[in-house]
């Protein structure tokens, strides 16, 4: 049986391996994982942790309040949510549609930094999927660029699951593209969110610069998610 401090190390040394100049950012994905296992992870000097919903990440927010971790919401955001996610969360990497754009704004706190949002594509258009289209990208960024209380980070992407490695370092490719057209245009941007636990040998080497890992870091989850 292999332990959360075992599997931390291993994960961390390969990503440090994989790293070039820029550090590849590890966020481990909690989700379904009680806060004690989020607390022992933590306890390990990981900071950045990533949720799918807004309702489980609060309950976990309000137990680890005193660890001043960084939340990242990557699950499908509703509009009626976002006031939540604007207060409780660092990041969202969730952003597919326009309209939940201005109430983000308008529910973060003036006297919290401004919200790190990345722009999600669905990057094999699969009909089942969140995320807007390669080209809605451009309208979206430009949208949150106009929001002071909301800043532009990056990219994210979850690929079709595929047995096929090719395929999904096609989609990790077009994403890069992506990447690269929208930093050309904001230069701010520095975040390409990609790869989980089976597939972040291949995001890296394309590009990935934020790795979101879950199972390989908590072990299996025991409820789908
Ligand atoms: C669950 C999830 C992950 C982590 O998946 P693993 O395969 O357990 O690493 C990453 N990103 C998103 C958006 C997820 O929902």
């Amino acid at each position: 049986m292999t332990s959360l401090d075992q599997r931390f190390s291993r994960i961390r040394a390969d990503l440090d391996a994989a790293s070039g100049p820029h550090p590849v950012r590890l966020l481990a994905v909690s989700k379904t994982q009680p806060a004690a296992a989020v607390r022992a992870l933590a306890a390990l000097g990981q900071r950045a942790f990533g949720e799918n919903y807004v309702q489980e990440a609060l309950a976990k927010q309000r137990e680890l309040g005193d660890l001043g971790l960084d939340w990242h919401l990557i699950g499908p955001l509703q509009s009626n949510k976002c006031p939540e996610a604007a207060r409780q969360f660092d990041w969202v990497q969730s952003i597919d549609r326009e309209k939940l754009i201005p109430l983000l704004a308008k529910y973060r706190p003036a006297d919290r930094a401004a919200l790190n949002l990345l722009v999600q594509v669905n990057i094999d258009d699969e009909a089942s999927k969140s995320g807007c289209t390669p080209a809605q990208v451009e309208a979206l960024a430009a949208a949150i660029a106009t929001q002071p209380r909301l800043r532009l980070r990056g990219l994210m992407a979850i690929p079709r699951p595929t047995a096929d490695p090719a395929q999904r370092r096609d989609a990790f490719r077009r994403m890069r593209e992506l990447f690269e057209r929208t930093r050309e245009l904001h230069p701010q941007v520095d975040t390409l969110s990609m790869g989980m636990s089976d597939d972040f040998a291949i995001a890296i080497e394309e590009g990935a610069n934020l790795v979101r890992i879950g199972s390989a870091l908590f072990g299996p989850r025991n409820t789908p998610a």
